[in-house]
């Protein structure tokens, strides 16, 4: 194994840390790389470091931003091959996932390159008053030094749908990555370092939740925190927070459903759930875990995807013709295990997966799994499970189906399968949910807004709402 990696990147310049962690390849249990990380000092160091920096890019140009950030997407363009078989090897996706992470990444940084380049023109904006003895504007400013955390599942996306809306807007960033997927954004953070952004502009800690997350959101001079990541987590980041008012954003969990309606195409319907349930391992915020079909065609919807299902080329990320890669960890894999054990002991059906392929004695490997006869009171049906288990559901009516899928504590996103194009206008009103797909895959792109109801999140990530969580507003009256 090569030397140890700097995690720690601050004021212009890579250090060490006192404690070393150990990176796994997911795929095969072995030790990937070991990356140096901090703690509350390196934190208290690059909280200085960004405050310093504030001073004057909050005062530079959105043009100038601009340019820095189409750097960076540049940057990211030139390595993507790199960026892909490091996203793949620590985190256990395939490489045609890993690709659709780093185009992501690109054209994020794309977008807020070109937000933040119109910037300038309208900062100052006149405000239409009742009164001609005063006259007023308002103006978009930088909230100051933000704290950035994220979790591992998608490690660069979540990362650029912070940090390049952060810079857009002329914040000054401290970022702390998931410690089990550091490798995917040390490399970000060598990128852009070589883009030229001044010194303590963008800093970076690597290291555990409790040495480096927790101290980054108590410590005062930070302005907001961003978090994506567990609720249980985001409670204790809130908590942290309201010690000094500090403004959070937060992406948490999700338990979303999926609804096949009467006149649906099945093989379209099958094909949504399988991505909706088994793209990255189920370990998306997002998955589609419910899959709510009208009793007509639950029976024929049931068959085809268990045969689908059961069809998934389950393999190593980089292996040929792979479909699904490997879950994150031991921890991870063992919650999923635990939580269809204890489904079937609920008295859950399981149709099919459920348990390690034969041919993969290594590494952290499920079968897609899919449930029915799911009682609605247990934990399967109603937490987020973070795996590859989607639980089948039949609905008698529309107004049923709503139900259904509104009784959860979470409101991500949901997906909605019909050929009767009022139908999924009607349910996708009805749903309450921060995305709704009609008939579509789960694209996502940076012009919109990302997000969700109830216990899924604060605010708003992408399009004008990532910037406007960045930014504080101010108003400015004179006597005329
Ligand atoms: P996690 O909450 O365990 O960790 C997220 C980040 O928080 C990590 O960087 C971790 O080190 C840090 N952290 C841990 N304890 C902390 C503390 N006390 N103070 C500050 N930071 C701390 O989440 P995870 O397991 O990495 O990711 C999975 C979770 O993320 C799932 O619940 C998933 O739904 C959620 N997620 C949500 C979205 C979204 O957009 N809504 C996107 C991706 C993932």
């Amino acid at each position: 194994m090569s030397a140890v990696l700097n995690g720690i990147y601050i004021d212009g310049s890579w250090r060490a840390g006192d404690d070393v962690l150990e990176v796994i390849n997911p795929a095969t249990e072995a030790v990937l790389a070991e990356v140096s990380v901090g703690d509350a000092h390196a934190v208290t160091q690059a909280v200085d470091a960004a405050s310093a920096a504030f001073v004057g890019w909050s005062k530079s140009t959105g043009r100038d931003r601009g340019a820095l950030l189409r750097k960076i997407a540049q940057g990211v363009s030139e390595q993507r091959e790199q960026l892909m078989h490091l996203q793949s090897s620590n985190n256990g996706k395939p490489l045609f996932e890993a690709a659709i992470d780093v185009d992501d990444v690109i054209a994020t940084f794309e977008y807020y390159a070109a937000v933040a380049e119109d910037m300038d023109a309208g900062q100052d904006r006149p405000v239409a008053l009742p009164s001609d003895d005063f006259s007023a504007r308002l103006r978009r400013e930088p909230c100051g030094v933000v704290g950035l955390i994220v979790p591992w599942n998608f490690p660069m996306v979540t990362t650029a749908w912070k940090l390049a809306p952060a810079l857009a807007a002329g914040c000054c960033v401290v970022l702390k990555p998931s410690e089990v997927t550091p490798l995917a954004e040390l490399q970000l953070a060598r990128i852009i370092a070589e883009a030229g952004l001044p010194a303590g502009v963008f800093n970076l800690v690597c290291g555990t939740g409790l040495d480096v997350g927790a101290p980054l959101a108590a410590d005062r001079r930070v302005a907001k925190i961003s978090f994506t990541g567990s609720n249980a987590v985001g409670v204790q980041v809130m908590q942290r927070a309201a010690e000094t008012i500090k403004g959070v954003s937060l992406e948490l969990g999700g338990k979303s459903s999926l609804l096949v309606l009467a006149d649906a195409d099945l093989d379209l319907a099958v094909e949504l759930a399988c991505g909706g349930g088994f793209f990255n391992a189920g370990q998306m915020c997002s998955a589609t875990s419910r899959v709510l079909v009208a009793d007509s065609l639950a029976d024929e919807f049931l068959l085809r995807l268990q045969a689908r299902a059961e069809a998934i080329r389950v393999a190593d990320p980089f292996a040929d013709e792979v479909q699904m890669g490997a879950l994150i960890n031991r921890v991870q894999y063992q919650r999923v295990l635990g939580h269809i054990q204890r489904g079937i002991e609920d008295g859950a059906r399981l149709l099919c997966g459920g348990e390690r392929p034969a041919d993969l004695p290594k590494g952290f490997f499920i079968r897609p799994t899919v449930f029915t006869d799911v009682p609605l009171d247990s934990a399967l049906w109603n937490e987020e499970i973070f795996g590859p288990v989607l639980c089948v559901r039949g609905f008698a009516s529309e107004e049923e189906a709503i139900a259904l899928a509104n009784a959860s504590d979470f409101g991500l996103v949901a997906s909605v399968v019909s050929r009767d194009i009022e139908a999924t206008e009607r349910v996708a009103n009805a749903l309450q949910a921060g995305l709704v797909w009609i008939n579509a895959p789960q694209v996502i792109f940076p012009q919109t807004a990302w997000g969700g109801y109830k216990q899924s999140s604060i605010g708003r990530e992408l399009g004008p709402w990532g910037l406007a969580a960045f930014q504080e507003i101010k108003h400015v009256i004179s006597s005329n």
